[in-house]
């Protein structure tokens, strides 16, 4: 049975046991009020070149250089076989063979693996973010984060996040394969496959998030986290509808940057038609002043019916989105290394 939006907008407000907790609203369907968050301007369509009144994709430096073009068969396949592990929470056998997966796939790359134990409600966990680092030639690091660990809650009900976490693992893979085959003129690109992102039970702010709560304190502390000019995650980017939610908790400036990177690629109809508040794996960075980006889709299914259901299966996804999601992320690098400076957030 289908969802009506009235019902979606209940279960949004009622029941954040999620990946992320999106607070607000969805331009002409519902309006519910949001506990952490105001709700943005309620009126009509958002406006993706407007990220702020100084700064908009008029100001970006002028189209230059070939168009990236990601191996979407590729990244498919990589999608496919880390669902194939099914369910991947914190602490299984099923996450240690994704962890070595991984790990197989970016031999030859310099590897940092940030590896602790997490204390959650359902008790010590260990958690393996994994970081693959591409050095560029300008002073500075872009972050491309995406989560590849699947709900503990969901651990034995046949629930394998093809979707939810084996399109954001699978795409950064491709994107490794990028990044050594073409090393990035400009910033440091570090890819991020982060680890606990999911809650352990219900989401609150000390139960999700778990690897990157964790970076972003590491970062802060030994002065990484200055370094930091993006932090772009990518997060459900495979459904074969795909409809790129704009995050308002996001920089104003970088949501533009990344409008004009779609634009560029003739992929602007997928981004930023509706606008959310969303926390996700950005949101310990976006505390800290981290300028960040959150790329999801979250109406994976009419009313996001196949979210956190058994229904997260390969079928409901799409090689294009993937590479559409792909593709973006790699143009809007280009864009960043091309601005003479980027933007504190
Ligand atoms: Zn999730």
């Amino acid at each position: 049975m289908r969802k009506s939006p009235e019902d979606f907008s209940r279960k949004l407000s009622r029941v954040p046991v999620c990946s992320l907790l999106i607070v607000v609203f969805i331009v002409a369907l519902v309006a519910c009020s949001g506990k952490k968050a105001e709700p943005p301007e309620a009126s009509g369509h958002a406006d993706p070149e407007k990220g702020s009144v100084q700064f908009n994709s008029a100001s970006l430096p002028a189209d230059s250089g070939p168009l990236p073009s990601v191996d979407a068969s590729r990244a498919w396949k990589y999608t496919k076989e880390v669902t194939a592990f099914g369910a991947r929470p914190v602490g299984s056998e099923n996450h240690k063979k994704l962890e070595a997966y991984i790990h197989a796939h970016l031999k030859g790359i310099d590897v940092q693996d940030d590896d602790f134990v997490a204390d959650t409600v359902e008790g010590k966990f260990p958690i393996h973010n994994i970081i693959a680092k591409f050095p560029g030639t300008k002073d500075g690091i872009i972050i491309i984060a995406g989560h590849y660990d699947t709900n503990y809650p969901f651990r034995n009900n046949g629930y394998v996040g093809a979707n939810d976490g084996g399109s954001s693992t699978g795409l950064l893979l491709e994107l490794a394969e990028q990044l050594r085959k073409e090393k990035p003129e400009g910033y440091t690109v570090w890819l991020l496959w982060t680890d606990g992102e999911e809650a352990m039970k219900d989401w609150t702010s000390t139960d999700s998030v778990y690897g990157t709560r964790h970076l972003a304190k590491a970062w802060e502390q030994d002065g990484t986290l200055k370094k930091i000019k993006a932090f772009i995650v990518e997060d459900m980017i495979g459904d074969a509808d795909l409809n790129i939610d704009r995050d308002q908790s996001s920089a104003p400036w970088l949501e533009p940057v990344i409008y004009e990177a779609a634009k560029r690629l003739g992929e602007q109809s997928h981004f930023f038609h509706r606008e959310l508040i969303v926390e996700d794996d950005h949101t310990p960075f976006v505390q800290l002043g981290v300028a960040c980006a959150d790329l999801i889709d979250f109406d994976y299914g009419y009313g996001n019916v196949f979210w956190h259901t058994p229904q997260d299966t390969m079928d409901k996804l799409s090689p294009r989105s993937l590479q559409i999601a792909g593709n973006v992320i790699l143009e809007t690098v280009s864009i960043l290394n091309a601005m003479p400076a980027v933007p504190p957030r």
